[in-house]
């Protein structure tokens, strides 16, 4: 008799979850960005106790039909690739079908659902367990809650930092979303405190202000370049703007968030001496490429990517703004200096 057992599917999803969920600003991301992904152009996130309580996005996207809601919680079932062509030319923020699941396994979670023909659904899942099928009425669009995340994962929710530092992860990660999506009105609030919102009419400056204040706003200048593979775009603040941290440095790939150093590198050459030692700029990058150059399935994440041609792109950042600040600054300095 063999020692190898197949783990059963609750077991085998709060697995997966270790690495997809790690603190509630992951939920927000995952949920938000099925949110992005079913179409939605206005999306509400309402978070108690940085998420720890509870966590809930309501969105007016294409919902789930009935038949697919209990499938949508399976793991690696999702609507958005059907095979390996689709797996190199990714065009939505998820399709590895592992976020409802994993979330699903490690917390308390209600969802209702409706594609707006027919009645809608209610799903009540406990710690990966589906405890409430029904039918219900809903109006179209999808409205999910996730309360008490961790309470199984006991090790997990040990691990959280102070409510201020899971907040502060969950406004970076909505901030982004606002950023890459501006055609999409945002709502977050926290203990029933406004944090962000915006209009959604497509004005990336207008979110920059919502977010950085309108002032810093003012300070940053548009950039934009275009080469055979790539094409850049964004805003990149004037040198006097900056900020101790790096976190300020945004850089989005085919509307999606990474975390590259070399980028942020080739952005704070593009500077060159003009900031101060130890300051940053405040920018926010844009690259859209074919996504057959661009590798996103390297974690479950999907933050870091491998990037084809990657020296290329980080030329072009560099020179896009040298070239922004050789016009900007060098030219009122010359005549102030008259
Ligand atoms: P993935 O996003 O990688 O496909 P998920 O586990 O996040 O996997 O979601 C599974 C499926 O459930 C999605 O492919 C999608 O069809 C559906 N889904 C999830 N959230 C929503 C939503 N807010 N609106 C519409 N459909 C959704
Ligand atoms: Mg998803």
């Amino acid at each position: 008799m063999g020692k190898i057992i197949q783990l059963d599917d609750v077991l085998s999803n709060k697995i997966a979850a270790g690495e997809v969920v790690e603190r509630p600003a992951s939920v927000v991301k995952e949920l938000v960005e099925n949110a992005v992904d079913a179409g939605s152009t206005v999306i509400e996130i309402e978070v108690e106790e940085a998420g720890l309580a509870k966590i809930r996005i309501i969105d007016n996207g294409n919902g789930i039909e009935e038949d697919d809601v209990l499938l949508a919680f399976q793991r690696h079932a999702t609507s958005k690739i059907k095979d390996e062509t689709d797996l190199f030319r990714i065009r939505t923020l998820g399709f590895r079908g592992e976020a409802l699941p994993s979330i699903a396994s490690v917390s308390k979670l209600e969802m209702k659902t409706s594609t707006g023909e027919g009645p809608g659904s209610l799903v009540v899942i406990e710690g990966g367990k589906v405890v409430t099928f029904e039918k219900t009425t809903s109006r179209r669009g999808t409205d999910i809650t996730v309360t008490d995340l961790f309470y199984n994962t006991p090790a997990r929710l040990k691990y959280m930092k102070t409510i201020h530092t899971e907040l502060g992860n969950i406004t970076d990660v909505v901030n982004r979303l606002a950023l890459a999506h501006p055609d999409v009105a945002f709502r977050l609030i926290h203990n029933e405190r406004k944090l962000l919102q915006t209009s959604g009419n497509g004005d990336v400056r207008q979110v920059l202000a919502a977010i950085y204040g309108m002032s810093i706003a003012k300070q940053l200048v548009p950039i934009f370049a275009e080469s055979l593979d790539f094409k850049i775009s964004g805003y990149a603040s004037m040198p006097e703007v900056t900020r101790a941290s790096r976190n300020y440095i945004s850089t989005m790939i085919n509307g999606r968030f990474i975390k590259n150093y070399p980028l942020v590198k080739a952005i704070q050459d593009g500077y060159h001496t003009l900031l101060p030692i130890g300051r940053y700029p405040i920018v926010l990058l844009n690259i859209e490429m074919d996504p057959l150059l661009v590798d996103v399935n390297v974690h479950p994440a999907k933050m870091e990517v491998r990037i084809s041609k990657e020296a290329d792109l980080n030329q072009l950042v560099s020179e896009t703004i040298k070239n922004v600040f050789k016009s900007k600054i060098l030219i009122p300095t010359a005549y102030s200096s008259v």
